[in-house]
């Protein structure tokens, strides 16, 4: 029986390819107790991230595809922590 082995390490590459390119943009922070990845809010910062990904995508990307990478960890982060109580917030 034929297993696939192919584990598609490319996407996971991508996907941390696209955290690391929003974290330097300031897009998203990291939750210092928890490690979350937090959505800053910051269009200006988004708008930064979505023009790495335009300009300087990944070896073997193109544009569009890092692109949509960017938008969707955007997509799957929260704007808090999951794991910080809410009076935090303030
Ligand atoms: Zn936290």
């Amino acid at each position: 029986m034929l297993m696939s082995r192919e584990r598609r390490p490319a996407v996971r590459t991508l996907r941390s390819w696209a955290i690391s390119v929003l974290h330097d943009a300031g897009a998203i922070r990291e939750c210092g107790e928890h490690g979350w990845m937090q959505d800053r809010g910051d269009p200006h910062a988004r708008e930064r991230a979505f023009e790495v990904a335009r300009q300087d995508p990944p070896a073997g990307v193109s544009p569009a595809v890092a692109a949509v990478a960017i938008a969707e960890i955007l997509d799957s982060i929260g704007d808090t922590c999951p794991e910080c109580p809410p009076e935090d917030l303030v």
